[in-house]
């Protein structure tokens, strides 16, 4: 089977490509291959497995719409299912934007939904520039293509998004999450910066594929007022970080903002196809028609997706994310005192990211301060004179390093390592352990388990990845 894909299927496949698997059952984290093999898996769809596989409350949710005789293909038309899923959706959304929010049903997949707020905030404002930030992902089509990190185009603008590893100013933490703020500022206001007046903001709160960078909460709340004072719409691509994942039901409820527009996909579907546009209600100024298309009212993806939020949300499985998320992240990063090939640990709720680099390389020089290697933050001497620094300043940034905060703010980054992450990741494999490969370099082992795991499941994922990464690095540096 797996040759005749590789020699049937196009060679654009990715997933396939690092994991020669052919999965036949699943439940919850495990799924198991026709070879009889069981894996952790800990890609979930790439996210999109809130509940894991085959839960058995989106079992039941297909199976009764499938019972039930009721259509399955309905183009946009009112379905009880679909008005079960748009009253449960709205329930979830962040006040403030769901008392006067009007929802879109797009085509199936993220990129769709991207491409919807990208029409729909040209429309509403009549401009056509575009604001996004480096290191992005909003999927595969062309205008999502044009505001993600890798493309260039006059139309989008590219912002700095901050980071603390290989933080573009070389001093990361609040500093350069501040310096980051004041970039955008100069650039929308400086009427020589070339930017094009834009229609809209679009930012991931964590970066998932950009190689899994939390935003700071100063920093999002700097992007809400800088925007909210230019009359420029704010788009926050929640696909991958949505339902819970980052610790809250949505990933922008931490910082305390409200986006005008919210994107979501992945999770919203109980791992059935299904994207929808969120936004508030004076930006509706689409006439009828004026974004259409046939698959737009999956009926089993919406029963599926209604029985995910709602679990999520009884369950209190956000809270889940974010008191495991948390522990797994100071297991990690206790791991990283043991491999120097661990240049960076970071995430936020069950999204985890590991940045492997090369020890024996030489360090990008940061001017600020000499390595701290893995002190944890608050420790780290300066710290907090630079913190009072930024908020006599007046800055907004410097509010929140967080528990979650990346282990060493001013570290030196060196070199990142994809082939021993991708060899991380083979070894991961031969254990047993699905994990998925991100970031700029793909130098980032990216864990996006389900929300339901326990803590017994919780462990051995970290003991087969630390396996994993000893076995990797000895065949690495000897
Ligand atoms: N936006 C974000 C933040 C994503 O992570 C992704 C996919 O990973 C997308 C958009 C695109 O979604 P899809 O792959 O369903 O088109």
């Amino acid at each position: 089977m797996l040759r005749r894909q590789s020699a049937r299927e196009s060679a654009a496949r990715t997933y396939a490509r690092a994991l020669p698997i052919v999965p036949v059952r699943a439940r919850g984290l495990t799924i198991e291959g026709a070879d009889g093999q069981r894996y952790l898996d800990c890609l979930s769809g790439a996210g999109t497995l809130a509940l894991g596989h085959n839960h058995p409350v989106v079992l039941e949710a297909i199976r009764k719409v499938l019972d039930s005789g009721a259509p399955l293909h309905v183009l946009d038309l009112a379905t009880p299912v679909k008005d079960a899923f748009t009253t449960e959706l709205f329930r979830t959304l962040p006040r403030g934007l769901a008392d006067r929010a009007r929802i879109q049903f797009c085509g199936p997949a993220g990129t769709d939904a991207v491409e919807a707020a990208l029409k729909l905030v040209r429309l509403a404002t009549g401009r056509g520039g575009m604001l996004a930030f480096t290191g992005a992902y909003h999927g595969m089509t062309a205008g999502a293509l044009e505001a993600s990190g890798g493309a260039s185009d006059v139309r989008v603008a590219r912002l700095p998004y901050p980071q603390d590893y290989r933080c573009p100013f070389g001093i990361g933490g609040a500093r350069g999450a501040d310096l980051a703020a004041r970039w955008t500022e100069s650039l929308l206001d400086d009427t020589k910066s070339g930017v094009p007046a834009p229609a809209g903001m679009i930012l991931e709160p964590v970066q998932g594929e950009g190689g899994v960078i939390p935003a700071p909460d100063g920093w999002l709340r700097r992007m809400r007022e800088i925007t909210a004072a230019r009359s420029i719409p704010l788009i926050a691509d929640e696909v991958q970080t949505g339902v819970g994942r980052t610790g809250t039901f949505w990933a922008v409820e931490r910082s305390g903002i409200v986006p005008d527009v919210m994107v979501l996909s992945k999770a919203i579907g109980g791992s059935l196809p299904l994207a929808v546009v969120i936004y508030r209600d004076d930006l509706d100024v689409w006439p009828p028609g004026a974004h259409a298309g046939t698959f737009r009212g999956n009926q089993l993806a919406m029963a599926a997706g209604a029985a995910t939020l709602a679990y999520v949300r009884e369950n209190h499985l956000a809270e889940r994310a974010a008191t495991l998320g948390t522990r797994m992240l100071t297991q990690l990063r206790s791991l990283a005192d043991e491999h120097p090939c661990v240049g960076d640990v970071r995430g936020r709720g069950l999204m985890i990211g590991v940045e492997l680099v090369d020890p024996t390389g030489t360090p990008t020089d940061a001017p600020t301060a000499a390595p701290t290697a893995h002190r944890p933050a608050g420790e780290r001497p300066g710290e907090e004179a630079e913190a009072d620094a930024m908020a006599a300043a007046g800055s907004v940034v410097g509010a929140d390093p967080g528990p979650e905060a990346a282990m060493d703010r001013s570290a030196r980054p060196l070199p990142p390592a994809p082939e021993l992450a991708a060899s991380v990741q083979r070894e991961c494999l031969r254990r047993g352990l699905i994990v998925e490969l991100g970031g700029r370099h793909s130098s980032v082992v990216r864990l996006l388990p389900p929300l339901t795991i326990t803590d017994e499941q919780a462990a051995a994922i970290l003991d087969r990845l630390a396996d994993a990464l000893t076995a990797a690095a000895r065949s690495h540096h000897g």
